[in-house]
Formats: C-alpha cells, sequence, structure tokens
C-alpha cells in the first residue's frame, strides 16, 4: 500500500500529461475493448443544446465521443459528423445510450 499511496498523480511523463490523466486513458480504453460494438462512451459534463436522439430523446454530453473507422475519436457533434482525423462525413450517427442509428440530421432538434 505504501507503493500506491506514493503515486503522485500530478507527476509529469514523458508524453507531457500527468500520470493520472494516462491511467484515465488506460481505463477508458480498456473498457472499449471489454464493450465491443459500442463505437464510443458516455461521459459526464455540460449538454449539447438542441441535440437529442430521436429514438430515446438521450441528450449527448461536450465530452462524450464518438470513434471513426480512421481511429480518430471526438464529438461528432462539433464538427456534424465530420471526422477531424480523415475528413469522411458520417451521415449516421449511433446513439450511445439506446445504441441505435439515425441519420445525423434528425439528431438536431
Ligand atoms: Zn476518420
Ligand atoms: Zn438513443
Amino acid at each position: 500500500m505504501q507503493l500506491l499511496l506514493a503515486i503522485d498523480f500530478n507527476a509529469p511523463t514523458a508524453l507531457g500529461v500527468p500520470l493520472g490523466v494516462l491511467i484515465l486513458i488506460y481505463l477508458v480504453m480498456r473498457t472499449l475493448q471489454q464493450n465491443q460494438g459500442g463505437g464510443g462512451s458516455i461521459r459526464r459534463g455540460p449538454t449539447v443544446p438542441g441535440v437529442r436522439c430521436p429514438h430515446c430523446q438521450w441528450n449527448p454530453a461536450a465530452p462524450d465521443y464518438w470513434t471513426c473507422d480512421c481511429g480518430r475519436s471526438w464529438n461528432t457533434f462539433d464538427t456534424h459528423g465530420k471526422c477531424p482525423g480523415c475528413h469522411k462525413v458520417h451521415s449516421t450517427t449511433q446513439c450511445l445510450s439506446c445504441g441505435n442509428f439515425s441519420p445525423h440530421n434528425h439528431w438536431y432538434r
């Protein structure tokens, strides 16, 4: 236990981000691998105004993210479905709450 308590979560790493952030990323990646077919992750945070799932009325939060085929993760409502990595436009968006796919335009109210 002494060793665990000695970990400084704010200690800078070789990547220039705090150790705690790296551990968080590791935990998120592990969760994603366990939930095959998820395609994204629900996180807490301020919600995106005017955006709701056409199926279950779920309101995404700003820190929620979707993953592109190219491996890039971002909030698809920041770019209207356009991947910032490979610039592919995703015409359908999967709900992270109910799992249904809907045309991206149908999310805007
Ligand atoms: Zn992409
Ligand atoms: Zn939904």
